[in-house]
């Protein structure tokens, strides 16, 4: 595969022409250390900034609580700062950013895009079987709708968006700079989703799109695992007011099994006690983005080169 920026023709208008100052950002989840595949979407969210002359932030996203790992966001921070890949601004924890993320709810309810869910899973299991289908994707369920107009006076529980009717669907188009257009009928493929989930916690996509917009966000540039949320943060932005990004997905690593390589199954955490462990992990990440084998003294300079190949396969340079 050639160099990822390049590949996407139309998007690369945009790329060099960018009307604000480029930002990027790194958004780890600290619910384990950094792996091959995590540090591919590290290294290219870093390229990429750098071949723009832009901002690279590193956001901490730990408002899965019961997932995240004590001590685990320091030790991204210390893995990222040997591999010379250190935030040009401190660092956002998004469990600091309650405040925010309920503004943003606040708006939703106030536009009534939002409404309160009193259903359990297995409730939206059973209303689904009932209508003979159990639409499901990734283990999230389609949400029938049960408590659109109403919660049959059962007690709130989540919160979640209107995403479309069967009369009216919601479609969703967006351009990826890598892997090109692409749509989604968010209405029957997701449903309405979770903002707020039922145990109070705040979801991902809402969390994600305020902080991208909060922090300025011109690019996403992360792991082509998540570029099937892209539609659902495309929607909840343009129900906010909010800007949307240039996206960028990387390819994903995969196990010698063929699955993505991600903390879940087990994948291992980068070793990086010495200055070739360093090297051989920046290389391997970037062989996975399709950039040429540099061979050069320290991972300063080795950093510098590449962003050189990066910005070259982009058309920057
Ligand atoms: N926190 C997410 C993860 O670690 C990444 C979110 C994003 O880049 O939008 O998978």
């Amino acid at each position: 595969m050639t160099a990822l920026p390049g590949r996407a023709g139309p998007p690369r208008e945009g790329v060099a022409r960018s009307p604000a100052p480029y930002r990027g950002r790194f958004a780890p989840s600290p619910t384990g250390l950094l792996h091959a595949g995590s540090l591919v979407a590290a290294l290219a969210s870093w390229l990429d900034a750098r071949a723009h002359g832009g901002s690279w932030i590193v956001r901490i996203e730990d408002v899965d609580r019961p997932r995240c790992i004590a001590g685990a966001d320091h030790a991204i921070l210390g893995q990222l700062q040997r591999l010379g890949l250190v935030s040009d601004e401190p660092p956002l924890w998004q469990s600091q950013r309650g405040d925010a993320y309920a503004a943003a709810l606040a708006q939703l309810q106030a536009a009534g895009a939002a409404y309160p869910c009193g259903c359990t899973r297995k409730e939206t299991e059973a209303a689904l079987a009932a209508a003979g289908h159990a639409p499901e994707r990734f283990g999230e369920l389609v949400y029938p709708g049960t408590c659109r107009d109403g919660l049959h006076g059962k007690p709130a529980r989540a919160w979640r968006l209107r995403c479309g009717t069967d009369a009216a669907p919601l479609h969703i188009d967006w351009q990826d700079r890598r892997l090109g257009p692409a749509t989604q009928d968010l209405t029957h493929e997701v449903g309405d989703f979770v903002v707020r989930r039922a145990d109070g916690l705040w979801a991902y996509q809402l969390a994600v799109v305020v902080d991208d917009a909060a922090q300025g966000i011109t690019d996403v540039v992360r792991g082509e695992d998540l570029a099937d949320n892209t539609p659902r943060q495309i929607h909840l932005q343009r129900l906010l007011g909010l800007p949307t990004p240039r996206y960028l997905h990387t390819p994903l690593v995969r196990a010698t099994d063929g699955h993505k390589l991600s903390k879940q199954n087990g994948a291992a955490p980068l070793v990086l006690d010495t200055t070739a462990d360093v090297r051989a992990a920046l290389q391997q990440a970037a062989a996975a983005l399709g950039l040429p084998a540099i061979n050069a003294d320290t991972p300063q300079a080795w950093l510098a080169e590449t962003t050189a190949a990066w910005a070259r396969a982009a058309g920057l340079a």
